[in-house]
Parts: structure tokens; C-alpha cells; sequence
């Protein structure tokens, strides 16, 4: 048995892949909560950007920097994440997995859902990351349930971190930032049910009409909330670090329970 304090578990709004590299508020709250907990023995990201047929688990010694992404600057696609990966807790997560089977994955690396947040957050790169995929073959539910089994990885020093967005609409992005009602509902209605610990209503986001229609146009940007939900105890502490929307339908709304 570890005597390890519990780990937080964080859900982070990414939002554009160049918060990882620009001086604004988003990136800030990043640098600023890296800075603020207890590092890491390990980070386990479940991000948005790496959706599978099958649940898989990165195990490699070295994972790779993926630029996935279009049309941005040559600085930002200049820029790696050298961090050292996780073989064996990687293994340790996939006998958690136990009613979701899983399998070990030697080819990903760290996509940008991953790295954008760690490049601010742990600077030096000297935390060993591993990823763990969405099966899109998956229900909200069962996203959720597996979510559960990884809870013990929180007393072996491992910080677990969602990385996605509460609302994400690409198409309807706009530069003047004039967020749309839907957007401002959709968020305002997670935000209480995060508070409220209602689980339920988070887990079936999709009877929520419109408005969820319109700010989870895909699942993606929102499931790993879910997994994030899913490890938080009864009573643990509630913080937000970053709020607010990026072209007015991203919400940037990030939250650290267990601080
Ligand atoms: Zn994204």
C-alpha cells in the first residue's frame, strides 16, 4: 500500500493549440497551477485529440511530439515535448481496465491535447506522461465506468488530467468572441452539476436539447470530462483555474478537485 497523499485530477480546457506557446490568460492559469502542486510522480492524459476503435494505453519509453494540426505558425510546429513516457504504469493501468479491456499502444506519442497544456504547465519535461485513448465505440456511460477503475492510480502519485473543452464548436467560431446563449447555458448548467456532484446530468448531456446539440457538436472535446467526473471523491475540493470562451463557442472552463 502506498502512503502517498491523493494526486488532484484536473480537467483542462485547451482550446487553440497556440495557448501552448502564447502569453495569454489560458496559458497563464496553466503555468501558474503547475507551479502550485505536488509534482507528479506520473501524468495520465486522456485528451481529445486521440479517439481509437479500441481503449489503448501509450507505453512507450520516449513518446513522440504530434503536431496535429493545420495552418498554424512555424514556431509552434517547431516546437517538441521531450518528456519520458510510463511502460510500467502504462501496464499497471491496463489490468485496472478490467471490464473494458485495453491494449498497450508502442506508436502514438503525445498529441497536442496532451502537450500544448504540459509545455506551460511542466516546463522542464521532466515528468514521465502517457496518453489513454477514447473508444469511439464507447457510450458516455461506459466512458465514465472506466474512468472508475483508474481511481487507485491517484494514491501511486500519478496526476490524471482531461483534456478537452465543455463546449466546442469549431464552426461556429467568430473573432469578435461574442459567445453565443447556447454556449453561455451549456457551460453555466456543467459548471453547476460539477458543484452540485451531479454526475448523472453530466453523463447524459445528450438529452439536454439544444443547447448541447450546439456546444458538443462531436463528442470528443467533451469526454474526457467524464473521466475526470468520474475519479473526483465526495467532498474533495473544487477550484477553477481558467473560465471564460476563446471565438465565442470554445469554452476554456478548467477545474482542479483534490488541490
Ligand atoms: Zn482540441
Amino acid at each position: 500500500m502506498s502512503l502517498e497523499k491523493k494526486m488532484p485530477v484536473i480537467f483542462v480546457g485547451h482550446g487553440s493549440p497556440m495557448n501552448a506557446i502564447e502569453d495569454n490568460i489560458f496559458n497563464s492559469g496553466w503555468k501558474q497551477l503547475g507551479g502550485e502542486l505536488v509534482k507528479p510522480k506520473a501524468i495520465l492524459c486522456i485528451s481529445a485529440h486521440w479517439v481509437t476503435d479500441s481503449t489503448r494505453i501509450t507505453a512507450m519509453q520516449f513518446p513522440k511530439t504530434i503536431h496535429d494540426f493545420y495552418g498554424f505558425t512555424d514556431e509552434l510546429y517547431s516546437r517538441e515535448y521531450h518528456c519520458p513516457g510510463a511502460p510500467e504504469l502504462a501496464k499497471l493501468t491496463k489490468e485496472l481496465t478490467t471490464v473494458t479491456k485495453s491494449e498497450l499502444d508502442y506508436k502514438w506519442g503525445l498529441d497536442h491535447g496532451a502537450w500544448s497544456v504540459l509545455l506551460p504547465m511542466y516546463p522542464n519535461a521532466d515528468v514521465p506522461v502517457y496518453q489513454l485513448s477514447l473508444n469511439q465505440n464507447m457510450t458516455p456511460k461506459q466512458h465514465y465506468e472506466l474512468g472508475k477503475e483508474l481511481v487507485s492510480l491517484r494514491n501511486q502519485g500519478v496526476l490524471i488530467i482531461g483534456s478537452g473543452n465543455i463546449v466546442h464548436n469549431l464552426r461556429m467560431m467568430n473573432s469578435r468572441n461574442e459567445v453565443y446563449d447556447w454556449a453561455n447555458e451549456f457551460d453555466t448548467h456543467v459548471k453547476s452539476a460539477i458543484d452540485k456532484a451531479d454526475h448523472q446530468s453530466i453523463i447524459g448531456y445528450e438529452s439536454l436539447g439544444v443547447m448541447s446539440k450546439y456546444s458538443v457538436p462531436t463528442s470528443e472535446h467533451f469526454l474526457p470530462l467524464l473521466y475526470v467526473m468520474s475519479l473526483v471523491g465526495e467532498g474533495e475540493s473544487i477550484e477553477y483555474f481558467n473560465e471564460g470562451f476563446d471565438y465565442g463557442s470554445i469554452s476554456m472552463r478548467s477545474v482542479v478537485f483534490g488541490k
